[in-house]
């Protein structure tokens, strides 16, 4: 522990834990207590790099994620270095667990009072977003709220909906398109992967039924655009059939379906910074998006006046104590039956997202390229 600050690193010991900094505060570790010792085997950070620019010793720049994987091979077990979760982190590990959100918004939302977030570690001047390699390089940005058009008053009043995709490269499994459905009165966005675009109106039933049975109300108006999936064929019989309004808008019009467009360009920009931070291949967009989806839901909208979506819906503020940094290593226990006597009893994977309703955890298995299920 001497060593470690004679090099630099503030050591925070706290209730089960350890933490450390740089001497800017903008790069730590969060360690947990295991058998009496604080069982990490650190490689350093390069400063500002989102926790993920692991560098080798000698300092010569950023290691490629196999590197890393090749040095964890031997250091398995020290893997849960930055993959805890509880309430008591720095500003930076909020930035990654949630999802790159801006460092004025994370202290707003720990000043409100969030549930499970707390920083120990608030600066006298907050960083911006240029902080942040991983923000940088996804050229995350704030768009400014755009005003000038009616809000709904009613959960389902107004839903906005549109796709993304192709993506230039298919999900882990084989997924293309992304399903974004915004709801006018809360901001919750709703996302679905989809294999074609010819599965939208697949995609506008899950959705309906879940938010109608959740919520007990009746959607009303969903805006859209033009694409013929949208606001043709299938899609159009369903909603002429049930009484629900469907309105084709102009694109990027503020007062049009800018909303949904607006809500795929924040979930890109984040889940964009979040592979880049995790050093994680594009493969897993679909889990980024997931994930980032899931982040935006349980986090303060200008639009709502710093209220969350998850508030509107569920009168209750959401509770963050669970949140990950997507990517974090981890160690999953294998199934015994299946090893043989000399084989490693834990395996090595990444946190890529949380599982809705069911509990646990989705992990990516990075040797095999799978994706599995696990509690951390
Ligand atoms: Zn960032």
């Amino acid at each position: 522990m001497g060593k470690l600050e004679d090099q630099g690193w503030d050591v925070c010991l706290c209730k089960g834990g350890m933490e450390l900094q740089d001497r800017n505060g903008g790069l730590f570790a969060d360690i947990v207590k295991t058998n009496k010792v604080y069982p990490v085997e650190l490689r350093l950070v390069a400063s500002g790099a989102g926790l993920a620019g692991w560098t080798t010793d000698s300092g010569e720049g950023e290691s490629t994620y196999q590197e890393l994987l090749g040095r964890l091979g031997k250091v398995a077990m020290t893997a849960t270095a930055r993959g805890g979760s509880g309430p008591k982190a720095s500003l930076w590990t909020w930035h990654c667990r949630l999802g790159h959100l801006s460092f004025k918004t994370i202290v707003e939302l720990a000043q409100e009072g969030a549930s499970g977030l707390e920083i120990t570690d608030i600066p006298a001047r907050i960083p911006g977003l240029d902080a942040c390699f991983a923000c940088v390089a996804a050229k995350m940005v704030h768009l400014p709220h755009k005003e000038g058009r009616s809000h709904a008053t009613e959960y389902l009043e107004r839903v906005y909906i549109d796709i993304a995709g192709p993506m230039h490269i298919p999900s882990a499994r084989g997924r293309l398109y992304l399903y974004v459905a915004v709801d006018d009165y809360t901001c919750a966005i709703y996302t679905r992967l989809l294999f074609l675009k010819s599965d939208v109106p697949e995609a506008f039933k899950a959705f309906r039924a879940a938010a109608e049975n959740e919520s007990g109300k009746q959607l009303c108006k969903v805006m859209t655009n033009n694409t013929r999936e949208l606001s043709m064929g299938e899609m159009r019989d369903i909603c002429e059939r049930d009484g629900i309004k469907l309105r084709m808008t102009v694109p990027y019009h503020p007062a049009s379906n800018g909303v949904a467009e607006r809500a795929i360009e924040v979930l890109t920009a984040a889940a964009r910074a979040m592979l880049h931070d995790a050093g994680l291949p594009q493969i897993l967009w679909a889990e980024a998006f997931s994930i980032v989806t899931y982040l935006r839901n349980r986090t303060p909208t200008r639009a709502l006046d710093g209220l969350t979506p998850f508030e509107l819906l569920y009168s209750m503020k959401p509770d963050l104590v669970d949140l990950r940094t997507f990517g974090a290593p981890c160690t999953i226990a294998e199934p015994s039956a299946r090893l043989k006597k000399l084989d490693d009893r834990a395996k090595f994977c990444v946190f890529v997202g949380y599982k809705y309703g069911g509990g646990g955890y989705r992990v990516w298995d990075p040797e095999r390229g799978v994706m599995g299920r696990n509690f951390l």
